[in-house]
C-alpha cells in the first residue's frame, strides 16, 4: 500500500519542502513518464492517476521538476511560493 503525503489530497496541491505539487487528474493519462525521474515522489493510484508519495520530501527538488517537465500532457504543476516553475 502506497503511503501518501496527504491522504485527503493524493494528487495535490501538496507542499513538499519548498515547492507545491499539483497533478491535474483530469489531464493525467497515466503515462508514467513522471515516475523514473522522481520515483520517491510519484506513483500511480488504482485509477492510473499520478499521486504524491510520503517519501517525496526525501526527493531532490530538481528530480521533481524534471519529472514534471517529462509529463507528455503537462499534468504536473510545480510552484515555489508564487513562482510557477513548471
Ligand atoms: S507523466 Fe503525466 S500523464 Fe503520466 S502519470 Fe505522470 S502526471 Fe500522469
Amino acid at each position: 500500500m502506497t503511503q501518501l503525503l496527504e491522504e485527503a489530497n493524493p494528487s495535490g496541491p501538496v507542499q513538499v519542502n519548498d515547492i507545491e505539487i499539483t497533478i491535474d487528474r483530469d489531464v493525467c493519462i497515466g503515462a508514467s513518464a513522471c515516475i523514473p525521474p522522481a520515483d520517491k515522489t510519484f506513483t500511480l493510484d488504482d485509477e492510473g492517476k499520478a499521486i504524491v508519495q510520503a517519501t517525496a520530501s526525501e526527493e531532490d527538488e530538481a528530480n521533481i521538476i524534471d519529472a514534471a517537465r517529462a509529463c507528455p500532457v503537462q499534468a504536473i504543476k510545480v510552484k515555489r511560493g508564487e513562482e510557477q516553475i513548471v
